[in-house]
């Protein structure tokens, strides 16, 4: 099942949970109980996080 993130709109606490994607709007929320939840749009991967490569090029030895 895929998860997906919502918002309480009586205590606005926000939490995820696994539902069916035709019951993905059912939810209720995990504090306070109550039905009135937004679901949010869940934000896509960021692909390729930068960061220093170290490249080790030629290697003499070693063991
Ligand atoms: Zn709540």
């Amino acid at each position: 099942m895929p998860l997906y993130d919502y918002r309480c709109q009586e205590c606005e606490h926000e939490f995820e949970l696994q539902r069916p994607m035709d019951r993905r709007d059912e939810a209720d929320c995990p504090k306070c109980g109550s039905r009135r939840v937004k679901r949010l749009l869940r934000a896509f991967a960021t692909l390729g996080h930068s960061g220093g490569g170290s490249c080790s090029s030629g290697g003499s030895g070693g063991g």
